[in-house]
């Protein structure tokens, strides 16, 4: 598909190429062989002038028929269509290495073109993809479930239990369309920011998530903080981190750090820790890439999609930051966001 949009288009360029060709050396050929023509002409006036009478010598019979200014003008005429072919063959010339060398130009500029979207185009394919790989897995478990509890004339309490599993799966299909739905917002919503405090608003985003989770988390919180940007984005942000960071914690007591520092008069940072199960460097790289979740066979922690740190990112990048992550295998996790003050 993309060869074929790249031959079309590199023929646009090259048709667009061949107009400005001929759009240019037309009326230079016009131009130039004009004067060649006003040139001979002139010189044919000049031997007229100052030819007149009979143009011999005197010393030397000629024949009757000899015509010295018939000869000359024979070789003005002669010169100027030598004149004009030499000009002919220079531009074919010229417009030949211009259009040999501006076919390769133009095969370039369709390649730099269609490349972006080409990558684009896949993204979207492979998002596509990854989505309904993870809508179909929990309608498969579901049907599955459901079929065998038909098939078996299963007992209340059977049923009672294949309802509750079809729940959870659900819940998890709910979720993923919830993140789904963030992301296509965040990449089309119009981002208008707005000047707030960040260290009331992580204060009292910590409070209702210690509430809502049944969990103590420490905080390290600057009182002076405000940034501009979108308050409820912030917030997502922070739950996203601090729900990882419950789910990614080993067998351990969870200890979890919310710190907000300021870094010199203009910036703050935000970061988030964990004495989780880390990540290793390799998958540091990774881990923002949308559906990639570390060691999925092996590990069991959290039931995500691996879409939770794709939107952090974005989220990020809207308040035109980006996320470091700081972790040691086994033993802690920080992600940390460096924003401008105001
Ligand atoms: P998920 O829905 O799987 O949590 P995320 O995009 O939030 O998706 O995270 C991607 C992967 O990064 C996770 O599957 C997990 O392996 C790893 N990860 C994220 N946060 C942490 C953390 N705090 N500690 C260890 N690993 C983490």
């Amino acid at each position: 598909m993309f060869r074929s949009a790249l031959l079309k288009l590199t023929s646009f360029y090259f048709i667009l190429l061949l107009t400005v060709c001929i759009s240019l050396s037309v009326p230079a050929y016009l131009i130039s062989s004009d004067r060649i023509n006003r040139g001979s002409s002139n010189q044919l006036r000049v031997l007229n002038e100052f030819a007149r009478g009979p143009l011999a010598f005197p010393d030397r019979e000629m024949p009757p028929t000899f015509d010295p200014r018939a000869i000359l003008k024979e070789q003005v005429e002669k010169q100027r269509n030598d004149d004009r072919r030499e000009l002919l063959r220079g531009l074919i010339l010229v417009n030949f290495f211009v259009l040999a060398g501006g076919t390769i130009l133009c095969f370039y500029f369709a390649k730099r073109t269609l490349t972006p979207i080409e990558k684009l185009h896949e993204a979207q394919a492979n998002f596509t993809s990854h989505a309904s790989h993870e809508l179909r897995t929990p309608l498969s478990v579901m049907k599955a479930e459901i079929e065998v509890a038909l098939r078996q004339q299963a007992s209340k309490e059977k049923l009672r239990d294949v309802l509750k599993s079809n729940l959870e799966e659900i819940e998890r299909l709910t979720d993923l369309s919830d993140q789904l739905l963030a992301l296509t917002l965040l990449e089309n919503r119009e981002n208008t920011k707005e000047l707030f405090s960040l260290s009331e608003l992580v204060t009292k985003d910590i409070e209702n998530f210690e509430k809502q989770n049944k969990i103590k988390i420490d905080t390290d919180i600057n009182p002076e903080v405000s940034i501009e940007g979108i308050p409820t984005l912030i917030s997502d942000y922070l739950r996203i981190l601090l729900n990882n960071a419950m789910q990614y914690i080993a067998n351990k007591p969870a200890i979890i750090k919310v710190s907000l520092n300021q870094l010199g008069d203009s910036k703050a940072k935000l970061s988030v820790r964990d004495n989780g199960i880390g990540i290793s460097k390799d998958d540091i790289n990774k881990i923002f890439t949308r559906f990639y979740r570390v060691n999925q066979a092996s590990t069991h922690h959290g039931s995500g999609h691996g879409l939770g740190l794709s939107l952090a990112s974005e989220i990020a990048k809207i308040h035109g930051t980006r996320i470091e992550v700081d972790s040691e295998l086994g033993l802690y996790t920080e992600f940390s966001i460096v924003l401008n003050q105001k």
